[in-house]
């Protein structure tokens, strides 16, 4: 028996058949995330002069180990609340912003969170769109630079590296982790001569210390692939963030890196030979 002999003799009553196109698209499975298929994704945005040069195209990828006191995204410490992505997609939007890049000398960054967090994820985008001649840049703490193997490091031209503080006692303060494996993963990207941008957070009474600074200043300036050093002044930004998420949040009380802070700051890094913009 067939079920056609059930239905009614009348064309509309036949069940729609599914259109393929208009298909929910299928739920990632977590061998999806294992294998770099899958990823979990905070944000997207376009935008100019951040995050490495022209105009980038910013995935900010959710997850992050550290728990940096000033961090202005405490939303990307986790995954639970990212969506859930397919790698295919957002290198179709790669492809659709390529123009872009090429007027501007932009490209693509992959922030988070932490990119590497989701090392699969994050080696199979920079493979793509190196393949497709976009440039690349990786904005991390350095922190599980191990993650990053040597393949992936191929792909990528530029790396934003956070330096968060100038020694263990404070970067643990600072991060609640430890130094040592972003210093490992800077004097790698030395050795293979990898461009590097550091970033450096002044946040004052907490690492605007000339000692401090010094010391960011001095691992910096021993890595002869490091093209320039950003001072970015702290700011209140993301406080609103750490209520709404119900976390207690210590800088609630500081004040913002004011121009005079940021400049004494950038003095100590040129005074060691840095290129570091005003
Ligand atoms: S590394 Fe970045 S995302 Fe992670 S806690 Fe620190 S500031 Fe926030």
């Amino acid at each position: 028996m067939t079920a056609c002999l059930h239905l009614p003799n009348h064309s509309t009553a036949i069940p729609p058949v599914p259109d393929p196109l208009s298909a929910p698209p299928a739920k990632p499975e977590p061998r999806d995330f294992r294998e770099g298929r899958a990823g979990f994704l905070h944000s997207w945005d376009m935008v100019t002069a951040v995050n490495g040069p022209g105009t980038r195209l910013t995935y900010f990828l959710a997850g992050c180990p550290l728990r940096c006191q000033y961090c202005h995204n405490p939303d990307t410490f986790g995954q639970d609340q990212a969506e859930q992505v397919w790698a295919e997609d957002l290198i179709r939007r790669i492809r659709r912003y390529q123009s872009s890049f090429n007027l501007t000398g932009g490209g693509l960054t992959l922030s988070g969170g932490e990119p590497l967090l989701q090392p699969a994820f994050t080696a199979g985008l920079f493979r793509e769109a190196h393949r497709l001649g976009v440039h690349t840049c990786l904005d991390t703490s350095g922190f599980l630079g191990a993650l990053a193997d040597d393949q992936m490091l191929a792909d990528i031209d530029l790396v934003l590296l956070d330096l968060k503080a100038g020694d263990e006692s404070l970067y643990r303060q600072v991060t609640t982790q430890t130094l040592a494996p972003t210093l490992a993963f800077g004097n790698r990207l030395a050795a293979l001569h990898k461009p590097v941008w550091i970033r450096f957070v002044l946040v004052p009474g907490l690492t605007d210390h000339p000692d401090n600074i010094r010391a960011v200043a001095l691992k910096a300036a021993a890595w002869p692939n490091v093209a320039r050093v950003d001072v970015l002044p702290f700011h209140q930004m993301g406080r609103h963030k750490w209520a709404e998420l119900g976390l207690p949040y210590q800088l609630a009380d500081t004040p913002e890196a004011t121009r005079e802070q940021v400049e004494q700051a950038v003095a100590i890094f040129r005074s060691q030979g840095l290129n570091c913009p005003g």
